[in-house]
């Protein structure tokens, strides 16, 4: 993580459908310049406005910290704030954009689109305000390790993208992508040495394929060495089992990072 991260106001540029579950949003403005790309899977924190209109009110961000200034703000004014992860920048002279990839998901009794960003992420017009505070990313294998392990949901999937796309050529090890739809899942560059397979939803709930999958590649002879790396990120039952499953099989904890990006209703 940055010792001083920074906050950056862009704008919406566009909003394009990619697939069943993924909504790409695109922002630029020239604050964007400053932002200092990692790769792999940068993650940083997105404020919206309170509702559609409302003006965007910003934290004073102080080092690291932004949390209480961010209560500070009375709630009527106080931006909406979640987790995103940078799927790509693009630098053309002074102009520079940078692509989100937000899950669409819809609430089970109502059918309708749920959750304020993919909301946002559906209806937001050119020019909507917005802005990011960078966290930098969360993938980080220690320098001995001899393969990597990865597994994620849909959630996870725009970090595991830039982790595959990023990682060096001679990298080997797997990667479980667990996505709603048949029609979510797509070509993923990556070193010749990774293993991606795919998983779609099952009625377990979110996250149940992906645990599956990784608890038997455990089993048939995909066991990590010790001196491996694991990565467990998504829904919240799928970080902890994942985690669990590798410790099992011998992982020291000290080489797994896992992390519950949301959580189901069920868990
Ligand atoms: C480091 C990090 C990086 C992340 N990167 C991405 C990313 O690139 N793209 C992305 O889409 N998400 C990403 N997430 C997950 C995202 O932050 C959460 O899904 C978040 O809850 C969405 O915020 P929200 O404000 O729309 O909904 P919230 O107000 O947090 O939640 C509203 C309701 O929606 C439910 N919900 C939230 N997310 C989902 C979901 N995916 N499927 C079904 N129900 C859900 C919640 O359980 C809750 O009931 C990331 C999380 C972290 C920690």
């Amino acid at each position: 993580m940055p010792t001083h991260p920074q906050l950056l106001r862009a704008r919406v540029v566009r909003s394009v459908r990619r697939s069943p579950s993924f909504q790409r949003v695109t922002i630029g403005g020239p604050e964007l310049a400053g932002f200092s790309y990692a790769g792999f899977d940068h993650w940083f924190r997105l404020f919206l406005p309170p509702r559609p209109g409302a003006p965007l009110v910003l934290p004073q961000v102080r080092g690291r910290v932004w949390w209480q200034p961010y209560l500070d703000i009375p709630e009527d004014r106080r931006p909406h704030c979640s987790n995103y992860t940078v799927v790509d920048v693009r630098r053309r002279g002074e102009h520079t954009e940078l692509d989100i990839d937000v899950v669409l998901h819809w609430d089970e009794g109502t059918g309708e689109l749920a959750g304020p960003v993919a909301q946002w992420a559906a209806s937001t017009a050119p020019g909507s305000e917005l802005a990011i505070l960078d966290q930098g990313p969360l993938f980080d294998p220690p320098a001995d390790a001899t393969a990597v392990h990865l597994a994620a949901d849909e959630t996870g999937l725009p970090g595991l993208r830039g982790i595959l796309r990023d990682l060096p050529e001679h990298t080997r090890g797997t990667a479980i992508v667990e996505v709603p739809h048949a029609d979510d899942v797509e070509d993923l560059a990556a070193p010749g040495g990774m293993r991606v397979s795919w998983v779609t939803r099952t009625v377990e709930g979110p996250g149940a394929a992906a645990l599956a999958r990784l608890r038997a590649a455990v089993v048939n002879g995909g066991a990590p060495a010790p001196q491996d790396y694991g990565f467990v990120v998504g829904e919240a039952a799928l970080a902890t089992g994942g985690r669990r499953a590798l410790r099992a099989a011998g992982l020291p904890a000290a080489r797994i990072t896992f992390s519950g990006f949301w959580k189901h209703r069920l868990h």
